[in-house]
């Protein structure tokens, strides 16, 4: 067999590291950091050393499932279109598009081919049914950034190459390696910006990893960081720190900030967020005095009630400081495809709205084109029109990742159809009736589509399949495309390749009207996801083409983050919105409810370096050493209750006698009093999965005891930490 070495993106997590690959025929042989990668120099975590393992694990699925008397059995791809063509039409035939559904998990937003061609789907179903992780995580984020800005990926991430002082708020990058911010080598950066002089400070309810690089670490109670935000902005006003710098020309409302701010001195908003008065004085003059400096904040100030509340106010305070869009503040990257920030006329645009449509059920408002994912269960459990009877599941796995993961599971159970796209028979996909599982990812291309858009630096790269795909093993767009042609009435048995060609000139025409034809024979030696790539990159602010990007295996380098404020904007008035009417509003709701009583014990969750969410848990390299889903307790809680080190203990949600778990118990004096974390994502001893690994040591799942009626009003996002519970030990 050949040796031989080759390079690709990690298709992971949201850090996209390149790697070096060495293989030995297909036997991967070694998997390190790409030195040359123009985005991550040559850093590797963990999981990305894992994608071997991942390559070989047995319990991988290689050929699609259709479930039969209660059994999944393998299946042609034939056989399982074949299934699904069966029974598709009928149900929409008899229902209508409201009765079909797709849930986007993850992974989705990693892999091009899901991303792009699931949208079409989407389209195709003609349903509005639409849910995904991102309201169990980032939609309070896009929504104030779409509100401020004027696109839901307008998000500005620390310049950390430059910056002299950076905050970090309810994020662990250290473990993460940014999120809604591709940063990898997060340490090397950080500690990068010390040894220039800088200083990092972090605010978590845990002494986080990223809190033991930092140079200070406060405490703050789950669920504070909106009144800790509000007394930061309170601080800048009465010690009047603001400095708009060039930015006062292009931003609205400011008046509107200090009204709404006015009840939330640092001493009223104290004891709601546990960090003392003169702390967050102290923080405010840190942020306002220091030329460059960057507030993140991230997973902690989202799944909360507060989280689009909290997420706007990490941004005006940006904005307040002069931080915003300057060096070594936060800034917009500016990506070479895919950005709508850097499509249509510069400086103003249609801005975001919510609420085109609401959930049948709980009448919860669209955002961002999506229901709340806590919404999932309960339309498809209520009778009457519009009820979800069929289930597409793209890369996703509810039963775990998301709050009251049983009933969900009840709720998949008792679907017409359930079609998932997943490599695993999982918690989830064990109710699906038929499976799709993608190959491994070494034999997929890879282009981020999304990413570039929140990176540290401007790059742009694109890798090519390492080993050739099992024979007959379709491509995930090609499965799409073949669904699409199942729901357009042309069959399971349609032309892929020329039903493609139909999508993409479809989706040219909408934009690009008369010039289409033209755009098209520019890409013409391109077909599927990579003629979207060519199209994407032909379109954007830097005029480059797949064929350039190709030949660049380490990535082009487009430069360091650059101002662009104006351009950037597409709010309706081409000003930053500092304002946003819904967000003033929803400060009232935060003022009513400073004064309500801190709960004895309330859950958070955790990230960790060697898991990611629910479904990195089946590989030995892992997998191995400490059991890692474990419940940190405070020393003092500890005692206070009666649990041990190692003991076993329920976690019961305050009130829900009936919301109760099992968990092993850790103390650690590096968990704020009175909260307990535990890692999502756990659980895997539900029958029907295959996961001989994960199996083993199953964990928890931390969503059996969240509550689906939890969400932040304003984005729909679940309030996945703060939750109070009762902890009791077991004998
Ligand atoms: S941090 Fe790890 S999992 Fe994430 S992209 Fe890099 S190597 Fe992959």
């Amino acid at each position: 067999m050949s040796q031989r070495v080759a390079h690709r993106i990690c298709p992971l997590c949201e850090a996209c590291c390149g790697l070096e690959i060495a293989l030995d025929g297909d036997r991967v042989t070694s998997i390190r950091g790409h030195a040359e990668d123009v985005s991550s120099h040559g850093f590797i975590c963990p999981k990305g050393a894992a994608l071997g393992e991942l390559h070989t694990d047995p319990d991988r699925l290689r050929a699609p499932m259709i479930l039969r008397d209660g059994v999944h059995v393998a299946v042609t791809w034939d056989e399982a279109f074949a299934e699904i063509e069966r029974r598709l039409p009928p149900l929409l035939a008899a229902h209508g598009p409201a009765a079909a559904a797709v849930v986007l998990g993850n992974p989705t937003a990693h892999k091009a081919g899901l991303l792009l061609y699931g949208a079409r789907l989407t389209r195709a179903l003609g349903t509005t049914n639409v849910f995904s992780a991102s309201t169990l995580d980032q939609m309070p984020k896009q929504l104030a950034a779409g509100w401020m800005f004027g696109h839901w990926l307008s998000v500005a991430v620390p310049d950390i190459a430059r910056t002299d002082l950076l905050v970090v708020l309810g994020a662990n990058p250290l473990a993460s390696n940014g999120s809604m911010w591709t940063v990898p080598d997060f340490r090397g950066k950080a500690k990068a910006l010390q040894a220039r002089g800088g200083r990092m400070i972090v605010i978590d309810p845990r002494r986080t990893e990223t809190a033991a690089l930092a140079d200070e670490h406060h405490f703050i109670r789950p669920g504070g960081d909106a009144f800790l935000l509000l007394g930061l902005v309170h601080t800048l006003f009465a010690e009047q720190l603001v400095r708009l710098g060039r930015l006062a020309e292009h931003t609205d409302g400011l008046a509107a900030v200090v009204a709404a701010v006015a009840d939330f001195a640092p001493e009223a908003v104290a004891a709601r967020c546990g960090i003392a008065a003169a702390t967050i004085r102290a923080l405010a003059r840190d942020l306002a005095t220091t030329p460059r400096a960057a507030l993140y904040g991230r997973i902690g100030t989202c799944t909360q009630e507060y989280g689009t509340l909290a997420s706007w106010l990490v941004d005006v305070i940006n904005v307040l400081t002069g931080h915003l869009d300057a060096p070594g503040g936060v800034m917009f990257p500016k990506a070479a495809a895919f950005a709508a920030n850097t499509a249509g006329a510069p400086g103003r645009g249609k801005g975001v709205t919510t609420g085109r449509r609401r959930s049948r059920v709980s009448g919860a408002p669209e955002v961002f084109g999506e229901l709340p994912m806590t919404c999932l269960a309960e339309e498809i459990e209520t009778p009457g029109a519009g009820q979800v009877r069929v289930l597409f599941a793209i890369g996703t796995n509810p039963v775990l990742s998301a709050p009251n993961g049983p009933r969900i599971a009840a709720a998949l159970a008792q679907l017409e159809l359930m079609v998932s796209f997943d490599i695993y028979l999982n918690e989830t996909s064990r109710h699906a009736h038929v499976i799709l599982p993608s190959f491994s990812a070494l034999a997929d291309h890879h282009f981020d589509v999304a990413f570039p858009q929140l990176a540290w630096r401007n790059t742009v790269r694109h890798s090519s399949p390492l080993v050739p795909p099992p024979a007959g093993h379709p491509p995930e767009w090609e499965m799409l495309v073949r669904l699409i042609g199942i729901v357009r009435g042309r069959g399971a048995a349609v032309d892929v390749r020329a039903l493609d060609d139909e999508l993409t000139a479809e989706d040219v025409r909408r934009v690009a009207g008369p010039a289409t034809e033209a755009i098209l024979a520019a890409s013409a030696h391109h077909t599927g996801p990579d003629r979207l790539f060519d199209l994407a990159l032909r379109a954007g602010p830097y005029r480059l083409t797949l064929d350039q990007v190709r030949a660049a295996p380490a990535g082009l380098d487009l430069g360091e983050l650059a101002p662009r404020i104006p351009e950037v904007l597409r709010t309706p008035s081409g000003k930053i919105e500092l304002a946003p009417p819904l967000l003033i509003e929803d400060v009232a709701r935060a003022r009513a409810d400073l004064a309500r009583p801190v709960p004895d014990l309330v859950i958070i969750g955790r990230r960790q370096l060697r898991s990611n969410n629910s479904w990195m848990h089946n590989l030995p390299m892992l997998a191995k050493g400490a059991f890692r889903g474990t419940a940190l307790v405070h020393p003092t809680d500890a005692a206070r209750l009666g649990l041990r080190a190692g003991g076993r203990a329920t976690i019961t949600r305050a009130g829900h006698a009936d919301r109760s778990i099992a968990v092993e118990v850790e103390l650690s004096p590096d968990i704020m009093p009175g909260v307990v974390s535990l890692p999502h994502g756990w659980g895997h001893d539900l029958p029907g999965a295959r996961l001989a690994t994960a199996a083993k040591r199953p964990g928890a799942n931390l969503n059996a005891i969240l509550d689906d009626q939890l969400r932040d009003p304003l984005s729909g996002n679940a309030v996945l930490g703060g939750v109070a519970i009762e902890m009791r030990a077991l004998a």
